[in-house]
């Protein structure tokens, strides 16, 4: 695939668009003004694997409570406002190394220009939010919606330019998936800046993963994005594994491991469902960036196994341990998940 070339910034340390590989970012889910579960929270996403960290600033205590926050973790920090333009300045001044603003509901043009050279002296990047949900009604009203939300961002584009803003950031996010994809593909090329990609809303783990998915996926497959977060109603944790999942189905990031397992029929051998559950979550505690095949008879299963790092193809009563396509030993139906798992541990 071709990417799409963006203009590159910095949230923080973290680059963002050109060749930078694409980011991935969440949002905190305690209260900022509870500031040691906020910084937890942080430490813990650190942990998991995401590389930016959005927080929302709904009043003034929460962003004075930023610069404590900001002190205390080394994940970058965006501040996500909406409607108070006096929270954003808060928050620069508590030392954020972004801001998201929604500019359907921040209106006042001199507003954001106090916003604007506050960021510009500091040099920090703003993204401009756009949610389909909250686009003010009387804005172009008789427009197709992706044409309105398309519009909208252009609109505040222009105006961060005519400031001589230029560390942008753009996101143009609905529940609606076809809305979502359509948004970004006519966004993509008219404007330099990188895009952050998101469904909002997505719901629960499993049905919020797939709308995700398919919704980040297909845009990225395109070329387009260079920052993603996926919206879940679950642990944020959640949302960077999901965010993980995509990009290394695209080939386009790595982390931890990757398990192929056989979906398991009639002529499975062994419990196959149960051996992959139990190979997944001794991956889990490992993290190592392995290959890990589990196949559950001799139809498929060696030649599947043979193209991973490690993988076992299991048979009557048995299975066959390969590494690197080379069968490397046997192991009998008690013991095939240590077996596995001990040749994993070498690789
Ligand atoms: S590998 Fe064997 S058990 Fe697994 S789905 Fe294929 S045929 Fe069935």
């Amino acid at each position: 695939m071709t990417r799409r070339i963006s203009r590159k910034l910095r949230i923080g340390k973290v680059p963002v668009g050109g060749d930078a590989p694409i980011v991935v970012q969440s949002m905190t889910k305690t209260d900022t003004r509870d500031v040691p579960s906020t910084i937890n929270q942080i430490k813990e996403l650190e942990d998991c694997g995401c590389e930016i960290v959005r927080v929302a600033v709904p009043d003034k205590e929460a962003a004075e409570s930023l610069a404590t926050i900001k002190k205390r973790v080394s994940l970058p920090v965006v501040a996500d406002i909406h409607f108070d333009y006096l929270l954003a300045l808060a928050a620069l001044k508590a030392g954020v190394d972004g801001l998201r603003l929604n500019p359907g509901n921040i209106g006042d043009k001199d507003q954001i220009a106090r916003v604007v050279a506050a960021a510009k002296e500091r040099e920090v990047p703003i993204r401009i939010g756009v949610n389909a949900g909250s686009l003010p009604p009387n804005f172009q009203p008789k427009a197709p919606l992706v044409r309105r939300m398309v519009n909208m961002a252009l609109e505040q584009i222009k105006l961060m330019e005519s400031l001589d803003f230029d560390l942008i950031k753009v996101s143009l996010k609905a529940f609606d998936v076809p809305t979502t994809i359509r948004t970004y593909q006519m966004i993509a090329d008219k404007i330099p800046y990188p895009l952050h990609l998101g469904v909002t809303e997505a719901g629960l783990p499993r049905t919020g993963a797939v709308r995700s998915a398919i919704g980040i996926g297909v845009l990225l497959y395109q070329g387009i994005g260079d920052t993603i977060r996926v919206s879940l109603s679950a642990h944020p944790c959640e949302e960077v594994f999901v965010a993980y999942e995509i990009l290394k189905s695209l080939g386009l990031r790595q982390r931890g491991s990757t398990l192929v397992s056989c979906p398991s029929c009639g002529r499975a051998e062994v419990d196959i469902i149960a051996l992959a559950e139990a190979v997944s979550k001794r991956l889990e505690k490992l993290g190592k960036p392995v290959k890990v095949a589990v196949m559950g008879c001799v139809v498929n299963g060696p030649g599947e196994a043979k193209d991973a790092d490690v993988g076992i193809a299991c048979g009557k009563g048995k299975g066959a341990i390969f590494r690197k396509g080379k069968v490397v030993g046997t192991a009998n139906d008690d013991s095939l998940l240590e077996a596995l798992v001990a040749e994993i541990e070498r690789f």
